[in-house]
């Protein structure tokens, strides 16, 4: 939803739905562990009464562990927070479970995915950054793919039935590119919000250019 117009979030909501979206991804920043500021529980709350679509927050926040309850409160059914945030990922994992939500960990495009290892098996989501977080309409980094793919083996390996998620400059021409690479959940902002062809044109051009979903 960062890319949608913050004025009318109900409306963008519903155009979201009409076009077969799966989830809603809310990011949420706190001008500390990135240097944006967006939207915290209150707005969640909000926009929770206006669709029955899973909300899939993304926290960009320092803390994440300290604000799990207020976001489970909101209405997320999904939270994913970065290794590079303070806590241990394991705890902070174990608190997302304890508040009833499924967990995901994520890494900034310079974090080396190895480090995501230890923790495959604490999450149903492991989300690669496809550009550096804190702002929409930024241009999507192919060379991030390779982590999909280090991913992909490594669950395979440990036998770990968990999405890969994709998140940033996701448009229908690199959505097949991060599909064939082993991602199975697309987050897309600008390409859907910002389309001439309108939201739900938009969400449905997606979904059709990808043809290439792992089981998982
Ligand atoms: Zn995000």
């Amino acid at each position: 939803m960062l890319a949608a117009d913050f004025a009318r979030l109900g409306e963008e909501l519903r155009a979201i739905e009409a076009g077969g979206a799966d989830m809603v991804h809310l990011d949420v920043m706190d001008a500390h562990f990135v240097p944006n500021l967006t939207i915290g529980p209150a707005l969640i709350a909000s926009l929770r009464k206006h669709t029955a679509l899973p909300f899939d927050v993304h926290l960009m926040i320092s803390a994440p562990l300290r604000y799990v309850p207020a976001f489970a409160e909101a209405g997320a059914d999904h939270i994913t927070f970065h290794i590079e945030s303070d806590g241990d990922p394991a705890a902070t994992a174990a608190a997302i479970h304890d508040a009833g939500l499924s967990a995901g960990i994520t890494l900034k495009p310079g974090t080396p995915v190895e480090t995501l290892f230890p923790y495959l098996s604490c999450v149903e989501m492991v989300l690669v950054m496809t550009v550096e977080p804190g702002f929409g309409g930024q241009k999507f980094m192919p060379d991030q793919l390779e982590k999909v793919r280090a991913l992909r083996t490594e669950l395979r390996r440990i036998g770990h039935v968990c999405h890969i998620e994709v998140d940033g400059g996701l448009d229908a021409r690199t959505v097949t590119a991060a599909a064939e690479a082993g991602a199975n959940v697309i987050v897309a902002g600008t390409s859907v919000f910002r389309s001439p062809d309108g939201i739900p044109a938009a969400v449905r051009t997606l979904h059709a250019a990808e043809r290439h979903l792992p089981d998982c």
